[in-house]
């Protein structure tokens, strides 16, 4: 199988990382990306690896749209920043970051006001706390968000925990999704079992590819909004793969990330149209390769994981 490993600059420190790396594998039918995150051990970044494999064999389910809609994600910044990000993307779903260590609640307030401001009454308007409130804390601050932000479309984990999860959700009126608490194939039942959340974020590769997530999909009975692992677009296709093959898609999918990279593989970027990814596989540019190849150390740890993985999952 032909493996290439590169290495991206971040427009921005995103999840405390500033370059993106990865693998894209080539298979039958085209690329498939592995990008487990370095801290990962081999065990956690197997069912990467078997998404990409799925991938690059071309051996998705069938699309039931042509269309994928996203939403721009607006990070904890100031209103009028906040006001230009959302104007610019052009998706009528905004995604808000709150809860930043070191920001007021008020300044939450004000950049939710700007949002709403940006995309107008028919706009939805998502935050992600990213697991930063106790249960108090999340149930004081969602009766003021909702207020500021004109109404939420839902709250993306506001705690830690799925235990806390469930305690925000029995007392309050805005939906609840999971993120964080669904990394591996086992955490969306116990979200489910728990009556966690209303919705559940799928990511294609920490759960081991399109068909796994489709079944995953099915068995918990939960709406489904897909999101990125910060990939290039070759990864971000694998989501869209996804996004496009479930019966429903009540609610704009977190996939339009292929901008917080400096760079990307393909010719043209999987970047939204009028606020929608479209289907249509990517391009690999063997400009971009050369672009974006890592150092020879780099190179070698990574064929080193990748040989690790493949040997533990029989590949
Ligand atoms: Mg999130």
């Amino acid at each position: 199988m032909e493996a290439r490993v590169f290495s991206i600059p971040m427009r921005t420190r995103f999840r405390g990382i500033t370059v993106r790396e990865g693998m894209l594998l080539k298979g039958d039918a085209g690329w498939g990306e592995w990008s487990p995150f370095l801290e990962y051990d081999d065990e956690v970044a197997a069912p990467w690896l078997e998404c990409a494999v799925e991938a690059a064999a071309g051996n998705w389910p069938a699309p039931v749209r042509t269309s994928v809609p996203v939403n721009v994600t607006v990070p904890a910044v100031g209103p009028e920043q906040a006001h230009a990000i959302v104007s610019a993307g052009g998706c009528t779903t905004a995604k808000v970051k709150v809860a930043e260590p070191g920001q007021t609640l008020a300044e939450d307030e004000a950049r939710l006001e700007a949002v709403r401001d940006a995309l107008g009454p028919r706009g939805k308007v998502r935050i992600d706390a990213n697991g930063a409130w106790s249960v108090d804390d999340a149930l004081a601050a969602l009766t003021r968000l909702d207020r500021a932000a004109g109404g939420l479309e839902y709250a993306e984990q506001p705690c830690a925990t799925v235990e806390e999860l469930a305690a925000v959700r029995r007392r309050t009126d805005v939906l609840i999704a999971a993120d964080e608490s669904i990394r591996r194939a086992a955490d969306p039942y116990r979200v489910r079992d728990l009556e966690a959340a209303d919705i559940a974020v799928l990511k294609v590769q920490p759960l081991g590819g399109v068909r796994a997530c489709l079944r995953i999909a099915e068995e918990i009975g939960l709406p489904v909004v897909v999101s990125s692992a910060l990939e290039t677009s070759v990864g971000i296709a694998t989501g869209v793969a996804l996004a496009a093959a479930l019966p429903e898609l009540p609610y704009a999918c977190g996939l339009a990330t292929v901008q917080l990279l400096a760079d990307d593989v393909a010719v043209s970027p999987l970047l939204p149209v009028d606020g929608a990814l479209s289907t249509h596989l990517p391009v690999v540019d063997e400009h971009a390769f050369r672009r974006i190849a890592a150092a020879p150390d780099r190179i070698e740890h990574w064929h080193a994981r990748l040989d690790r993985v493949r040997q533990d999952l029989g590949l």
